[in-house]
């Protein structure tokens, strides 16, 4: 639900998304909010009371939008609103969304929209990170992109996802492609060897480092192994 639902056609038709949806793995609307106004200005916002600058929406287009969306869906989405005030968006909770049926997704514009709405429509607030943007169309892009890649089929297969930065608390392994050498810059040689297991291990280890390195809060919820700990320690000595 957006005051600017040709923003996502662009992004929503590309690659992965758009492959997805020809094959009938998803499927997406976009609702123009500004369609179920009942002034003949077709106005969906208004001066914030109490005084202050800028535009809130208000209620009415927007839970008018919503009750045509659950219609269409048949049942009631769980509804996200986009915020910068909302939990943090993360692959944990995105993975939990990609088992509910349906999503409907609100996204603000101007100040934002009426608590009010908030308080008796929306069940979840998602920020995409500390900072404010715009509108929620961007935010609400980040998160069916991420949303959309767990619903099975959506990748050639689950590894592509379980094995990826921030699955399991990690982030991933330097990945190489051809040519070998590049501007004479060499491809890991235990790489080009062909031996599953020494690879495996090279990469997990190569994980374990990056993250302690780069991100050390992670680690504290990775699922790790006497292997991965006695290699953590040993980096620890040095
Ligand atoms: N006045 C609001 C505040 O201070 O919390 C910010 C409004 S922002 C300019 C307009 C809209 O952009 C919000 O209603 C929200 O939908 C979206 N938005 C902006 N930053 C966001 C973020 N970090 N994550 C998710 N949505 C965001």
């Amino acid at each position: 639900m957006t005051l600017f639902p040709d923003m996502f056609e662009p992004v929503f038709s590309q690659s992965i998304l758009g492959r997805a949806q020809e094959k009938g793995l998803l499927e997406m609307h976009t609702h123009q909010i500004r369609a179920y106004t009942k002034n003949k200005q077709m106005q969906v916002d208004d001066y914030p009371y109490g005084g202050g600058m800028g535009m809130v929406m208000f209620p009415q287009p927007i839970a008018d939008c919503f009750r045509a969306v659950c219609d269409q869906v048949g049942a009631r989405p769980h509804l996200i609103y986009m915020s910068p005030q909302g939990r943090p968006l993360t692959q944990k909770r995105a993975c939990e969304l990609a088992q509910l049926p349906a999503l409907c997704v609100l996204c603000g514009h101007y100040e934002g929209v009426d608590e009010r709405v908030l308080d008796a429509l929306v069940d979840e607030q998602i920020s995409i990170g500390d900072y404010v943007l715009t509108g929620g169309e961007i935010p609400a892009m980040a998160l069916v992109d991420c949303v959309s890649r767990m619903v099975p089929g959506v990748l050639a297969d689950e590894v592509c996802f379980t094995e990826e930065s921030h699955f399991a608390s990690l982030l991933e392994y330097p990945q190489y492609t051809r040519p070998a050498v590049w501007e004479g810059r060499e491809v890991p040689e235990i790489l080009l060897s062909g031996h599953h297991a020494h690879i495996a291990r090279w990469r997990r280890e190569q994980s374990l480092e990056r993250t302690r390195r780069l991100r050390p809060d992670m680690l504290a919820q990775a699922d790790l192994s006497e292997q991965d700990k006695v290699f953590l320690a040993e980096l620890d000595k040095e």
